[in-house]
């Protein structure tokens, strides 16, 4: 039997399917800039330095699939729907002004259209660079921002975390034109080349909001946005950063097809739990492993999820989270080499 590529690899996980080996894809944007030697800001307004970096970080280390994208989803998107960013000279940018103050500012913020608006269409156009210069065979993930998160974003965090009590009403106002800006960029995701389309919505984490509100507030708008993405023929996947092991049953009703799931989260506790009903992707430590440890470090964590996880299939071998900015590009390449070395079934 020929070797499979990288595409059909990754699929047969999401089939929850044993491929030859366990697929690794590192979640690995900005990282890449010290492959072509730019910084981190360069790229922030140019599809080519973005693609051509991340196509360098793709072959430099050979992982199974490309994130594509170079910051924060949710400040992108708000910047798409009126938000002044803070564009600092190596850091990412943020948003200094929340838009939304009170009921009233609703008026200033405008769904975005992805072709138009801010630099969405640079990420589209980075999408279709990436395509061209790899082709078919390596799938493309993409992330778009989780609605209750972008809201954050629009309202400032500690604002909204009270509004989830004080002010639910405003919370559903922003909520609208939030899930249908994340709607409509993660369906032109797909129509630019993005194979599997990731909603990240790090507010809905049960670190910071109960299972209870994650009901009420966060699940609808993200059922919403991997509804769409099905609905065009992408592949859906949900990312939730820090603790989400009470609401794991939660986030695959949700529709998806991929958790990615943070260090916190034990991963023999979520293959257990979901592993017969979705593709689990994680989990190495991104700062204390991959930002501050060696390689040696990095191989002995991904030895560790491979044992925990990979057994039966549906498993990707990830980082927990982004993989830092300033992270040595070595551990990334070692986090493959782990996954060739020890990720080969039948384990
Ligand atoms: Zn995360």
């Amino acid at each position: 039997m020929s070797t499979p590529t990288a595409f059909q690899r990754v699929m047969a996980a999401i089939e929850l399917k044993e491929p030859d080996r366990v697929p690794v894809v590192p979640m690995v944007t900005y990282t890449t800039a010290q492959l072509i030697g730019i910084q981190f800001s360069e790229a922030l307004y140019s599809a080519e330095k973005m693609a051509n970096a991340l196509v360098a970080g793709y072959k430099s280390a050979g992982y199974d699939g490309i994130y594509v994208g170079w910051e924060s989803s949710f400040n992108l998107m708000a910047e798409a729907m009126g938000c002044k960013l803070q564009i600092q000279p190596n850091n990412i940018p943020f948003v200094k002004d929340q838009q939304i103050k009170e009921q009233s500012d609703l008026d200033k913020i405008k769904v975005a259209d992805p072709e138009q608006d801010g630099r969405l269409p640079l990420h589209l156009k980075a999408i279709n660079l990436v395509k061209e210069k790899i082709g078919e065979n390596v799938p493309i993930f993409k992330y778009v921002p989780g609605p209750l998160t972008l809201t954050s974003i629009l309202r400032g965090q500690d604002q909204l975390l009270m509004d989830l009590v004080r002010n639910p009403k405003l919370v559903y106002d922003i909520l609208k034109p939030a899930t249908e800006s994340s709607k409509r960029f993660a369906v032109a995701t797909v129509e630019h080349g993005t194979d599997i389309v990731v909603v990240a919505d790090p507010i809905a984490s049960s670190t910071l909001i109960s299972p209870k509100t994650f009901d009420q507030f966060a699940l609808s708008p993200i059922k919403e946005v991997l509804k769409a993405i099905s609905e065009v023929g992408g592949i859906p996947s949900l990312h939730i950063c820090g603790k989400t092991s009470p609401i794991l049953e939660r986030m695959v009703d949700a529709g998806t097809r991929i958790i990615e799931l943070d260090y916190q989260v034990d991963l023999a506790f979520a293959k257990n739990k979901v592993g017969k009903k979705v593709c689990i992707e994680g989990n190495i430590d991104p700062v204390s492993v991959l930002l501050n440890g060696k390689p040696n470090d990095v191989k002995r964590e991904a030895r560790e999820c491979l044992k925990k996880a990979a057994k039966g299939g549906g498993f990707m071998l990830s980082s927990g989270c982004e993989v830092p900015l300033n992270a040595p590009f070595e551990n990334v390449k070692a986090m493959v080499s782990a996954a060739k070395k020890y990720g080969q079934y039948p384990i």
